[in-house]
């Protein structure tokens, strides 16, 4: 709606630009050798029949009634208005060689233009051209609507042209000579070559990234590229002439179809290449309404008049433009360094479109920068936002390969701490592996070790004596009389004592490097290695004695233990093994017990 403000307040500004301009006289144009290409607008009379009844002669009539005005401002653009326009210019030749012109009306949308000349004899020709018309009906075959006719040498002719249309009623006429005219629709034709030609390598360029890289955002620029390519095909007239030359319902709905398709192309790569849903959710929301408005209105276009669907659509393209305009500063403020360069693109289509739509609707003057400015703006903007989709695509890289690097360090530091716990896992295995297996040679009363384990360890103590030339003892212990102590005190009272005999024997011998097990019951044995008959009968004597003279303190009793030892010594050298050195020593205990217990017996004194 503020548009529509801003268009009533620079009506008004043109209006009162024009006021004045009513009273002076028009301008006789007088075409001098060497004017070749004449803008026709200010020696222009106009006069809106809004109603669009009028004929030429009513027309010619009105005008010599002084109804018609100058044009307001110079400027012949008026917005959408109903029923027909009519100029008229004076127009004397004074060009000898010259005689044959062109006036071109230079905007290719008027659906119906008809040219009155009026030669000094009273003749009148009429020409009739527009989009509305078949094209092959033009006097020279171009995008502009165009009349051939003759100026005769230093007569004075009227030039009356009616213009009805639909679409923005802009006016800007020109006057050629046959060889202008052919030079300009060369530079033109040249200009629109290199534009389409930029457009067509931005889209083949961008067609194969897409149909390698199947990223959306490209697709879309395709379809945006592509779309906003057929609107300019179809507002420059080249649409006509090149793709529907007869169809006047194609060059009505070309214009608000194209402008739909090129809206939503917009909107959908705007969303995909700013990641909208992501960065800027509400934003998202914002361009999926546009875009399912401008779905409607597209549909809707091939049903209303043009006259109601182009005003919108071209609105609405304000709207839309300037909404991705707010989408992307939302998203370079939001930290997405791609959105910048989309940015800077985006900025100069915004200039381009806006000066488009102001001069479809009158308030921007028609000059080259602003009709070429949206051509220039289009194409810089269309090869900037192919480099902003490089960009993306190098920086979506980046992150995909920082992603799989940092995964892979996670990994790694992964594996490096189940390596550890692994290791620890190994290492409490191995301890408790060692628990078990110390466990499996222990003796579960004493603590000290079992038989089993006492004949590995002996049988080594052999093979080490006999290695190392020295000898090893063997001492035999049986406590004497053990059975009366149990009787006495009970089987508990008697495992105390084992226990404390068996801590009491330990303790003397942590001297002597000695293999000490619980050989059964209350019997005990020890291997001395390195020690001669004589060390190991003192070894036995000292057992012996601390043994009597520390009795054993259990549940409230002191409970004297004594007992036995047999001594037998392997010398090296000798060819005894660990069952014959036992039972020599055993021999020896019972020499011991039969002496009268508590005292110490070796296979020697036994013998
Ligand atoms: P001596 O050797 O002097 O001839 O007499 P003794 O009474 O010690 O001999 P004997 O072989 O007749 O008895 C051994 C006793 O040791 C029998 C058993 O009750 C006791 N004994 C064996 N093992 C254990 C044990 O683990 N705990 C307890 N409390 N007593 C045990
Ligand atoms: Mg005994
Ligand atoms: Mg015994």
């Amino acid at each position: 709606m503020r548009n529509v403000r801003m268009l009533a307040c620079l009506f008004a500004i043109l209006v009162a630009a024009w006021l004045p301009g009513v009273a002076s006289a028009q301008q006789v144009l007088q075409l001098e050798p060497g004017h070749g290409d004449i803008q026709l607008s200010s020696y222009l009379a106009y006069r809106h029949d809004s109603g669009g009844i009028d004929d030429a002669t009513d027309a010619f009539r009105r005008y010599a009634a002084g109804e018609f005005s100058p044009l307001p401002g110079g400027q012949s653009e008026f917005g959408f208005q109903p029923g027909a326009y009519w100029f008229h210019a004076n127009v004397v030749n004074h060009d000898a060689v010259e005689t044959r012109w062109i006036l071109v009306q230079q905007y290719a949308l008027s659906d119906y233009i008809d040219l009155y000349v009026r030669y000094a004899d009273g003749r009148v020709v009429h020409q009739a051209s527009g989009d509305h018309r078949p094209f092959g009906s033009r006097s020279i075959h171009d995008r502009h609507p165009n009349f051939q006719f003759d100026l005769p040498t230093g007569q004075p002719v009227e030039l009356l042209v009616r213009v009805q249309s639909e679409s923005s009623m802009q006016v800007p006429l020109a006057l050629f000579t046959t060889t202008a005219f052919a030079s300009l629709a060369r530079d033109a034709q040249f200009a629109i070559g290199i534009y389409y030609g930029i457009l067509l390598a931005l889209f083949f360029y961008n067609l194969v990234l897409w149909l390698m890289l199947r990223d959306a955002s490209y697709f879309w620029y395709l379809f945006h590229l592509s779309a906003f390519g057929m609107v300019l095909f179809t507002l420059n007239g080249l649409g006509f002439e090149y793709l529907w030359p007869n169809s006047a319902w194609m060059t009505d709905k070309s214009v608000p179809l194209s402008i739909c398709l090129a809206l939503i192309g917009m909107q959908q790569f705007a969303r995909t290449f700013l990641e909208l849903k992501e960065r800027f959710p509400r934003g998202n929301l914002v361009s999926l309404a546009l875009i399912g408005f401008f779905l409607l209105l597209g549909i809707a276009s091939l049903w209303l008049p043009y006259r109601m669907s182009t005003p919108i659509a071209a609105r609405a393209v304000l709207v839309g433009v300037l909404w991705i305009a707010v989408a992307g500063i939302v998203v370079v403020r939001r930290g997405y360094v791609p959105a910048r360069l989309f940015m800077l693109a985006w900025s100069m289509f915004l200039l381009g479109t806006t000066m488009f739509t102001l001069v479809a609707f009158g308030v921007l003057p028609k000059t080259f920068y602003t009709e070429y400015g949206v051509q220039i703006g289009s194409a810089t903007e269309m090869l900037l936002l192919s480099i902003a989709l490089g960009n993306r695509y190098a920086s979506l890289r980046r992150e995909n390969e920082r992603i799989v690097s940092d995964a892979n360090q996670k990994l790694e530091r992964k594996v490096a701490q189940r390596t550890q716990e692994v290791r620890a896992a190994l290492v409490q295995l191995e301890e408790a592996h060692g628990r078990l297996r110390d466990s499996s040679r222990r003796d579960g009363l004493t603590g000290l070790y079992n038989r089993t384990y006492f004949h590995e360890a002996f049988e080594k103590m052999l093979v080490d004596g006999q290695q190392s030339h020295q000898a090893v003892s063997l001492l035999m212990i049986d406590l004497d009389h053990f059975k009366a102590i149990n009787d006495r005190h009970g089987h508990l009272v008697g495992d105390d004592c084992l226990r404390f005999t068996a801590q009491r024997i330990g303790k003397v011998l942590r001297a002597h490097d000695a293999l000490l097990a619980r050989f059964g019951g209350e019997e005990f044995v020890v291997g001395l290695p390195r020690h001669g008959l004589h060390e190991a009968v003192e070894v036995a004597e000292g057992l012996r004695r601390a043994l009597v003279e520390s009795p054993c303190g259990a549940q409230g009793h002191s409970i004297r233990i004594s007992a036995s030892v047999g001594v037998h010594t392997i010398a090296p050298g000798s060819v005894d093994d660990i069952d014959a050195a036992i039972e020599i020593a055993d021999r020896a205990l019972y020499a011991a017990k039969a002496n009268g217990r508590d005292c110490v017996k070796t296979s020697i004194s036994a013998a």
